[in-house]
Formats: structure tokens, C-alpha cells, sequence
């Protein structure tokens, strides 16, 4: 017999086991949607849900008690105002990451430059971004997992973007040569990837360390990127909140020029831009 409850009464509850886990309670309506397949509008027409939807309602709640991030369970997040598929093979897009997308913007119109390429893409959010808000621009993106490609290429095809996709472990697979390569790469340093927040352990490892450091890829790219860029194009990095002096160095010794360090909304370091 499928019985049936009263959606106050359900909403309620899931609100108290989100509390009682320090979990958001303004989640409750959104994962009551998702699990009742809609929008939040929706739920104040709804009086009742069936105590089969309220058991599914409870293993999400479980799952996300359990750390596993909200973005994963309904599977998307949104970034630059695009809706992008989300899964535990790709790291969730960050609003901090907007930032990078929108200085690469600036470069792209003040130079009109056209042929960029995004390393590192995970859910593709850089590269498919800048390419709907810059229609003219050539956009290549990799990544080393098969897995997030894939995620990658339906974002892609979904937003309608016409992004090329290559898998590669950094430069490995990439021969051409750009006008500028964006980068939002792993660089939590390894011994303080346990201490993150739970939710973050449930994104993949590759996407999150770089190195004992955390400065490891950056080291390579910074490296690499050189033989792949065109005189005086643009290497753009996103970095951590204190990284901004190791990757001045690096990329000094590394002989690039214009090195700027960005700060965000909180004044973290959080970019850098440079030219070869
Ligand atoms: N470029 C993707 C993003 O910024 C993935 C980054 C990563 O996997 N480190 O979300």
C-alpha cells in the first residue's frame, strides 16, 4: 500500500536531518524537487507525496548527510550562468573560477585573439564558458581522464558550444600552438587533502592534488606551456589563496613576462596571468 504524507510534514523532516548534520536546511526543498522530478515552484501545489517518494527522499538526504556533495546528487551546477552535468569523475565548478573565465574574457576582446586552449577541463566549464561568451574564438580543451571527457563532450554538445576535446596528460597529446592557454589545475598540496571539508573528499583525487607542494602541474605547465603558445600570448592560471609569490617565482624563472597576481572578492590570490 503506498501511503501518503502530508509535504510539510516531509519537508520538515528533511530540513531537521539536514540541521541536526550542519547541512544547509534550505536544501530540504531543493532535494524534495529533485526526488519529486520538480521545480521548488511546484511544491507548494503538491499537499502530499507517497511514502515511496519519501523513502527516496530519505536516501538522498542520507547521501548527502554523508557528505556526498549536493551538486553530485542532482547531478549539475551552475556556472557563468550555464547549466553544466556534474558527476564524481568531475570536479564540481567553483563560482571562485568565474574569475579566471571572465579576465581571460577581458584578453580575448582587447586582442582579439582567437585560438585558445583549456587544460585540465574536468566538467569542461572554462573552456565551453569562454567559448558562448566569445563565439569567434577556436577552443580546444583535455584532459588525462577518459572520464571527465566524456562529461566534458556532453556539456559541450548540450550547450550547443562546438568545443574540441582531446585527452592528454598535459602537453603529451597536444601539438598546437595558441594564443592563450587557461589552466585551473589540482593544487591542494597532498597532506592537507584529508583535512578538507568531507564534501570535497568525495570529488576525485587527480583533480585536487597537486603534489607535496601543490605546486607540482604548475611546475610543468609553466614549463611546457612555453612551447605552445605564440610570442607574447597569454598563459592564465587560477591558483590557491596563498600561492601567488611560489607562482611569481616560477613563472619568473621560467622567463615569462606581465606577471600579475589577481585577488579575489575575498582578496585570495586566485589568478595569474603572464605572457611568453
Ligand atoms: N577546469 C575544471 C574546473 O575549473 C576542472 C579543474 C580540475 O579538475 N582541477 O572546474
Amino acid at each position: 500500500m503506498n501511503l501518503m504524507e502530508k509535504i510539510n510534514n516531509v519537508l520538515n523532516m528533511g530540513r531537521e536531518i539536514l540541521q541536526n548534520n550542519n547541512i544547509d536546511i534550505s536544501e530540504a526543498r531543493l532535494l524534495l524537487a529533485f526526488v519529486l522530478h520538480i521545480d521548488t515552484s511546484e511544491l507548494i501545489t503538491r499537499d502530499e507525496c507517497t511514502s515511496n517518494e519519501v523513502g527516496k527522499f530519505l536516501v538522498v538526504l542520507e547521501k548527502r548527510v554523508n557528505g556526498y556533495p549536493y551538486a553530485y546528487i542532482v547531478g549539475y551546477k551552475e556556472f557563468m550562468k550555464l547549466k553544466f552535468k556534474v558527476d564524481k569523475n568531475v570536479l564540481i565548478p567553483r563560482s571562485e573560477t568565474e574569475l579566471l573565465v571572465e579576465n581571460v574574457l577581458k584578453i580575448i576582446q582587447s586582442n582579439k585573439y582567437e585560438k585558445i586552449l583549456d587544460l585540465c577541463t574536468g566538467s569542461g566549464c572554462i573552456a565551453i564558458s569562454l567559448k558562448k561568451n566569445a563565439n569567434c574564438i577556436n577552443v580546444t580543451a583535455s584532459d588525462i581522464s577518459n572520464d571527465a571527457l566524456n562529461i566534458a563532450t556532453h556539456n559541450s554538445e548540450v550547450l550547443n558550444a562546438n568545443v574540441s576535446f582531446i585527452q592528454s596528460n598535459l602537453f603529451e597529446n597536444i601539438s598546437d600552438v595558441f594564443d592563450i592557454i587557461v589552466s585551473n589545475p589540482p593544487y591542494i598540496p597532498t597532506k592537507d587533502i584529508e583535512q578538507l571539508q568531507i564534501e570535497i573528499q568525495k570529488e576525485p583525487i587527480i583533480a585536487l592534488d597537486g603534489g607535496i607542494d601543490g605546486l607540482d602541474i604548475y611546475r610543468i605547465i609553466a614549463h611546457k606551456a612555453k612551447e605552445h603558445l605564440k610570442d607574447n600570448g597569454y598563459l592564465c592560471l587560477e591558483i590557491g589563496y596563498n600561492q601567488g609569490e611560489s607562482l611569481k617565482q616560477i613563472l619568473t624563472n621560467e622567463g615569462y613576462k606581465n606577471i600579475q597576481i589577481i585577488k579575489d572578492l575575498s582578496n585570495n590570490d586566485r589568478n595569474v596571468i603572464c605572457r611568453k
